[in-house]
């Protein structure tokens, strides 16, 4: 059975009782459609067997059940993986799934390449293609769990894309990730370079998300070298942001900081980085390990311990990230669509 039109991701389960009803059936019709889309996850409508023939195929006559198409996937020799996807409205992504010890995170893109052009960063030398759809950033997580079979624990809106540029989109895919495929959202992190305003209306925001924020300078002049944007956006004004979302949220948020030999390793930067997690910014710091790209003049600097060292003798918190599936070209920064 073909199905076409509207994607039928994108129904909440109130909406499958309103579809149900108008077709004279009982409301346990649209439960057992919930389950079969969300729970078992299914690759057809014809594999809804509890159905009866004639609403199967209503549902493939009015709605499309359509998914990610897998076009390549590596492995890399940590076990991680990494999958580039043709999506259900054209154009390719990737999505990396990072298992570690019991904990098993997917890595999901938000947009179909980047705008901001971060100089580190892989998929920043794509440009933007488009917006992903909501149910399109969340049929990634769907595809790994279900299509796929893989554990999924905990998921990072870390992939392609500025998560705070396709707002509307990600927090449908985050209602989604919480409510069809029942993720806490405690177990979910969006990632942004900074955007005041989406900053702002996250902090408005009840569910128990985090937050990240990719720094990788506190020096502005620094900042704006690494991060175009930078320069269109101060430093203060995110801060501010940060600040109001701590205050309002009572929570912590993590400065992302992928460390640069020669560019922001050194005491000065510490210093900088120092000042700015003060109140009401609560922050700890995550340092990040390079994964050198092809083309571009960044290697990794090798005092990512000495570097951890000073922060915690400045007081801070501070962690450090490993490099996970650098042989894939899946670590942090990337993202290209290599095949
Ligand atoms: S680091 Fe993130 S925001 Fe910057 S270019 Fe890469 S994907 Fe885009």
């Amino acid at each position: 059975m073909v199905s076409v039109g509207a994607p039928i991701w994108t129904l909440s389960l109130a909406d499958l009782e309103e579809w149900t009803k108008s077709k004279g059936e009982p409301l346990y019709r649209a439960q057992q459609i919930w389950r079969w889309l969300w729970e078992k996850g299914v690759s057809s409508i014809n594999q809804m067997s509890d159905l009866p023939a004639r609403l199967r195929v209503s549902l493939a006559s009015e709605f499309a059940l359509t998914f990610p198409q897998l076009v390549h996937e590596s492995v890399s020799k940590d076990k991680t993986r990494k999958f580039l996807w043709e999506m259900p409205e054209g154009g390719r992504v990737e999505t990396v799934w990072i298992p570690h010890s019991n904990r098993y995170t997917v890595c999901i893109s938000s947009q179909v390449g980047c705008s901001l052009n971060c100089r580190f960063c892989a998929t920043g030398q794509l440009g933007l293609e488009r917006q992903l759809k909501g149910y399109e950033i969340l049929l990634q997580v769907y595809a790994v769990k279900h299509l796929l079979g893989l554990p999924v624990t905990h998921v990072v809106f870390m992939g392609m894309g500025e998560p705070l540029l396709n707002y509307t989109a990600v927090i449908e895919a985050l209602t989604g990730l919480s409510q069809k495929l029942k993720l806490s959202p405690k177990r979910i992190t969006i990632s942004t370079v900074g955007i005041p305003k989406g900053i702002l209306r996250l902090a408005e925001r009840k569910e128990p998300f985090e937050l990240a924020f990719s720094l990788h300078s506190a020096i502005p002049e620094k900042r704006q070298m690494l991060i175009p944007l930078a320069a269109h956006i101060p430093l203060e004004e995110i801060r501010h942001a940060l600040g109001t979302y701590c205050e309002k949220r009572q929570e912590w948020v993590t400065l992302e900081y992928v460390l640069l030999e020669g560019v922001n390793d050194t005491p000065k930067d510490a210093e900088a980085l120092r000042a700015f997690v003060a109140p009401p910014v609560r922050a700890k710091v995550n340092l990040i390990q390079y994964n050198p790209v092809p083309g571009l003049p960044f290697q990794g600097s090798k005092r990512l311990s000495e570097f951890q060292k000073s922060l915690m003798q400045r007081g801070l918190l501070a962690t450090i990230r490993r490099s996970r599936g650098a042989d894939i070209a899946a670590g942090c920064g990337q993202l290209a669509r290599q095949v």
